[in-house]
């Protein structure tokens, strides 16, 4: 895991070492920024498309103006790419309000965005997504517009770190006794009747990319999807737990606080789930997941 020496800075490839932010910038003083993350396999993106125009309503949402067409981000995120040889990571993106004279809440009329780009080296197919994870339920506490992509990451940060001290890699986030979703992840389970049920969209959680994807190759495969919110007892009886992000992918979770899930080893749809993902991103998962075959 290593991120590249060549970032993207306001229009301008340049070194990482190089790259510097003003610190009045209001992403840095407000948290006023929107950012993606994207997938790249094979060293294309995933599902760039959904990224994008995420990327447009959170902008639009946050009154900051787009500064770029869909195709002109493409053309960014592909030369970041070439210029790092990514084969297989994340492209991080980040647009903020911009950097001013003064530390004014409301700042000026029209924003002059900053633009940040990064790729980062890591395995997508990876041990996690062979061996699964653990999680813990915290409260959520986050802001009320979890619908829209942006930095407001103090919440997100605090349960990463709640869950590390509690041996486990992600939280899954509880309000008015209902998941709403992980730390970092849309989250699924499938009950001990088979039925595959993951939150449906609000400004209550983020409307993954990944999960959009997931939900209509399940459906192209004729399986039914209910999407409602569970809770914690329903995730504690499941048969299956998994959570989808551009970052992991499908990830299986293994263990719920101190106890297993199902068996507590990934099962089976969650076994179909990777399989159909890592075949639609182009892996060979023969060569890459044997495990997912099983
Ligand atoms: N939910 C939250 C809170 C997230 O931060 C993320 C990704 O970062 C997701 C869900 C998954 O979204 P995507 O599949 O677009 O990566």
């Amino acid at each position: 895991m290593s991120i590249g020496d060549t970032v993207y800075l306001n229009g301008v490839f340049t070194q990482r070492k190089d790259a510097l932010i003003s610190p009045l910038d209001r992403g840095f003083l407000f948290s006023h920024a929107a950012y993606e993350v994207t997938a790249v396999y094979g060293g294309k993106l995933i599902d760039f498309e959904g990224h994008v125009s995420r990327l447009g309503n959170t902008l639009e949402a946050i009154s900051i103006p787009n500064p770029h067409d869909a195709a002109a981000w493409e053309d960014i995120h592909s030369q970041l790419i070439a210029r790092n040889g990514l084969s297989e990571g994340l492209i991080y993106l980040e647009v903020s309000a911009g950097a001013y004279d003064s530390r004014d809440f409301a700042g000026p009329e029209t924003f002059t965005p900053t633009i940040f780009l990064y790729a980062d080296h890591r395995p997508l197919i990876s041990e996690k997504a062979e061996q699964g994870i653990r999680a813990i339920f915290l409260n959520d506490i986050r802001w009320r517009r979890r619908d829209i992509k942006t930095t407001q990451l103090l919440s997100q940060a605090l349960a990463y770190r709640a869950a590390r001290e509690a041996g486990a890699e992600t939280a899954f986030m509880v309000e008015d006794g209902h998941v709403t979703e992980a730390a970092s992840a849309n989250t699924w389970i499938v009950t001990e009747e088979g039925r595959i049920i993951t939150r449906n969209l609000s400004s209550d959680i983020l409307p993954g990319i990944t999960r959009a994807h997931v939900i209509a190759r399940l459906r192209n495969q004729g399986l039914d999807i209910e999407e409602r919110a569970f809770t914690p007892d329903e995730a504690y009886a499941a048969k299956e737990v998994f959570t989808t992000s551009a970052g992991a992918m499908i990830a299986p979770v293994i263990q719920l606080e101190d106890r297993p899930v199902g068996t507590g080893k990934p099962g089976p749809v969650t076994r179909q789930v990777q399989r159909l993902y890592y075949e639609a991103i182009g892996a060979d998962v023969e060569k890459v997941a044997a495990w997912a075959l099983a």
